[in-house]
């Protein structure tokens, strides 16, 4: 038999967007191995990516076929495609017409493809009425969705991963791109290596294995991010390594944001960030006689309760420098997910539009209405994720619909996402897996297929759209999520759902982006398999084949073409430690693991590294504790607990404890799980919660 001849895609895990080359195996398998011709990794891929084909191939987990139960007390019934969607059609339609549109919810994911995205979005804001639609990336990325809005004018990342071969200072930031986004840190490494007066620095309160390539480390105390920046900040406006005619020419608010930079001296910057003052002025000293200035960051600054001052204060460094807009120099976001960017660009979150318009203009719904030819879109955004589940706690929201995620381990106080699912009039659950511990609470389970088993499209963190194959066939009756919800919205009698291939829905979205800053009218999916990847705007007839960095003309998005220098005062908003819960409590990845292990968790090669949940303190305190090495303790903050053991570190601050976030409840114990103690406390613009950061006390168990 001749060998089938593999098919392009991307790894479905981090944004980087690795490259892949799929091939059909006998008896439905795959193999996987890196792309050599794909542009961001070259056939490199990490721990997780290389092991990518034992996830699809393990069906063990796979949910086959559509269940439904009418009581939560009974087990659920194997039913038809047509009986599951008729019934859910029917039950959306009651509390619809009783309570209204905003009585019913979809909670997506960064893992659907852009053409699940985009009909998930269409038929929620568009049909049902309501902006009820939200996703996991609100847990990621939407404190720099807001930064750059405010910042740069749009949810817009300037540079691109070239740059990564170019700059010669590196600031890292709340992120451990060498476990979690290894293919762009060896870059950076490598960068290094050929130049070994690049410069990187990390911001941190543990000291992760991207420190090992640092030659600056500002361990700061959790929550100080903002005054750190300004810190910088500071030095750089006293030092005067700014650029003027920037400043001058391309930015407002410069007279403001250096004001306040200049009220704290740096000596008091230094002891509330808990780093010594010599090492913020050798840090603004790197910065500043950078030839080309790139930063890098991702939780440690989205996933906090002042979230978007964090991401202001970062971009603030780039526009006082004027090292945006320039090769090797701008702000590159990374992102968690694999498709978060293509989510934004069909406006998937419950207070986006279409291709970056504003859900607040009363001209963008009417455009997006009368494309859609649908009812008229509600002005007021939807329920966030978290708000979501208090709504359906309150009874304010009856039915939730999720789809590719799981809640029960990602969301913040679990026990009280528990509680909402619990009290939820109806759930549908959209699923590849029966791993999820919301299956538990479904009334109705609709079997998705899988990575490689349908057609779309996702984008990385640097805007490059590509391709993603099928390969395989799904097993049993599941089906692609797309096709799933375009039968349900015609169950509910929705005209404009009856897409002949996944490229019709992909076409109708890029009609769409005409004229917005992601103009992508040249693009269809023939175009994508031909140039590999392309990243956006990819204009219909541009002349450059596609756009590689942003704002080289120094125009911005605002409506004064400015970037803004923003000035968000230094505040607290995080659950403070106290006597009874004083240790601060920070929340992460591991390096093999990926969210909520359904698909990693899979793979013995992965599980290995570490096989446990564990929390990570400092010999210090594990000694005033009574704490040994491998012991287990009790973590505990006013939600819940997590009993696990514990992992002694000189690489964390005293007083700063750190649990993996990818645990949650597995053989009827949910002790592993993370979340039973962080904080529902949101960012008040991005409505991010704050993962990095609540009051917990530990105890020797
Ligand atoms: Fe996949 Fe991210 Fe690893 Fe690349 S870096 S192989 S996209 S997990």
């Amino acid at each position: 038999m001749p060998t089938p001849t593999p098919k392009p895609s991307i790894c479905c895990y981090c944004g980087v967007g690795c490259g892949v080359l799929v091939a059909p195996l006998p008896g439905g398998d795959v193999s996987v191995v890196g792309n050599p011709d794909y542009p961001v990794n070259r056939g490199a891929l990490c721990s997780k990516g290389l092991n990518l084909q034992y996830t699809v191939n393990d069906r063990s987990d796979r949910l086959l076929h559509p269940q439904m139960r009418y009581s939560r007390t009974r087990p659920l019934q194997r039913v038809s495609w047509d009986e599951a969607l008729q019934r859910t059609a029917a039950v959306f339609k009651t509390f619809i017409a009783k309570y209204g549109p905003d009585s019913v919810a979809f909670y997506a994911s960064g893992q659907c493809l852009t053409e699940e995205y985009y009909v998930l979005n269409k038929l929620m804001k568009g049909f049902i009425g309501s902006n009820n639609l939200d996703t996991n990336s609100r847990l990621c990325m939407s404190s720099a969705v807001v930064g750059y809005k405010m910042a740069l004018g749009e949810d817009s990342v300037p540079v691109c991963y070239d740059d990564l071969d170019l700059a010669d200072c590196f600031l890292v930031a709340g992120a451990n791109p060498a476990w979690c986004h290894p293919i762009l840190w060896r870059r950076v490494e490598a960068r290094k290596a050929a130049h070994p007066a690049t410069k990187v620095i990390v911001i941190d309160p543990r000291a992760t294995d991207t420190c090992a390539l640092a030659d600056l480390h500002l361990q700061l105390i959790p929550g100080t991010d903002v005054v750190l920046l300004q810190a910088i900040a500071r030095v750089l406006l006293e030092n005067g390594d700014v650029d003027a005619d920037f400043l001058a020419h391309h930015t407002e608010g410069y007279e403001t944001y250096r004001a306040l930079v200049l009220a704290r001296p740096v000596a008091e910057s230094a002891a509330l960030c808990g780093v010594p003052e010599a090492d913020i002025r050798l840090a603004a000293s790197y910065i500043g006689s950078a030839q080309a200035f790139l930063s890098m960051w991702t939780m440690g600054l989205n996933q906090s309760a002042v979230g978007v001052d964090k991401n202001l204060c970062l971009l603030n460094l780039h526009l006082l420098t004027g090292q945006i807009g320039r090769p090797g120099a701008g702000p590159l976001s990374l992102t968690g997910q694999p498709n978060a960017m293509g989510g934004r660009e069909v406006g998937g979150l419950s207070n986006l539009l279409p291709a970056h318009r504003n859900l607040a203009n009363p001209a963008h719904r009417a455009e997006v209405q009368q494309f859609w030819g649908s009812g008229p879109l509600a002005a007021q955004p939807g329920y966030t994720a978290t708000e979501m589940f208090e709504a359906l706690e309150a009874g304010r929201l009856k039915a939730i619909w999720i789809v590719c995620t799981n809640p029960l381990t990602s969301l913040p106080n679990a026990r009280q996402a528990e509680a909402a699912l619990a009290k939820a009039k109806f759930v549908v659950v959209q699923e590849v897996s029966s791993q999820p511990q919301t299956l538990t609470y479904a009334d109705v389970v609709l079997p998705a297929a899988a990575w490689a088993e349908k057609e779309g499209t996702m984008t990385n963190s640097e805007r490059r759209i590509s391709h993603l194959a099928k390969v395989v066939d799904a097993p049993g009756e599941a089906l692609p999520d797309a096709e799933i919800i375009c039968r349900f919205a015609q169950a509910m009698g929705f005209p404009g759902f009856d897409y002949p291939s996944p490229e019709a829905i992909y076409l109708e979205h890029i009609r769409l982006t005409a004229g917005t800053s992601l103009d992508s009218t040249g693009l269809n999916y023939s175009t994508l398999k031909e140039r590999g990847s392309v990243q956006w705007p990819y204009r219909a007839g541009q002349a450059a084949p596609d756009t590689p960095r942003l704002f080289t003309d120094h125009r911005f998005y605002t409506p004064s073409g400015r970037a803004v220098l923003h000035a968000p005062a230094a505040s607290f908003r995080s659950e403070a430690p106290d006597e009874e819960f004083p240790f601060v409590l920070t929340t992460g990845r591991i390096r093999d693991q990926w969210h909520t292990m359904t698909k990693t968790g899979k793979v013995s090669k992965l599980t290995k590294h570490l096989p446990q949940a564990f929390l990570e303190l400092h010999p210090q305190d594990a000694e005033a504790l009574g704490v040994a090495e491998g012991e287990l303790v009790t973590v505990s903050s006013r939600r819940g607990e997590v009993r696990v053991a514990a992992r002694l570190s000189v690489g964390i601050r005293p007083g700063v404890v750190f649990l993996p976030m990818h645990w949650g409840r597995q053989l009827g114990s949910d002790l592993n799980r993370a979340n039973n103690v962080t904080s529902g406390t949101l960012d008040p613009l991005s409505k991010e919660p704050d993962f990095k950061f609540c009051a917990v006390q530990v105890v020797k168990y």
